[in-house]
């Protein structure tokens, strides 16, 4: 077995996973940077930004399995 340790919650994952099936942290360094950047920029969420919502995302893998859940705060967005 070609196991390798999350960098972030030290729990065993399988080498090839995409992300950590505990706490989701290699999938979450790829796509937050994205989403921060869309929360930042979209006109259809000024509203939220202008309101300092706090936007979950819950975001799916291909096979619509749930990988993560990511809160955006004000503080990541202004
Ligand atoms: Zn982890």
């Amino acid at each position: 077995m070609n196991n390798v340790k999350c960098a972030k919650c030290g729990e065993d994952n399988i080498a090839k996973a995409k992300y950590c099936s505990t706490c989701g942290y290699t999938v979450k360094k790829y796509i937050e940077p994205g989403i921060i950047n869309n929360v930042k920029t979209s006109n259809d969420l000024k509203v939220y930004r202008d309101n300092k919502t706090t936007m979950i995302y819950n975001y799916r893998d291909k096979n619509g399995v749930f990988v993560l859940k990511l809160s955006v705060t004000p503080d990541m967005y202004e």
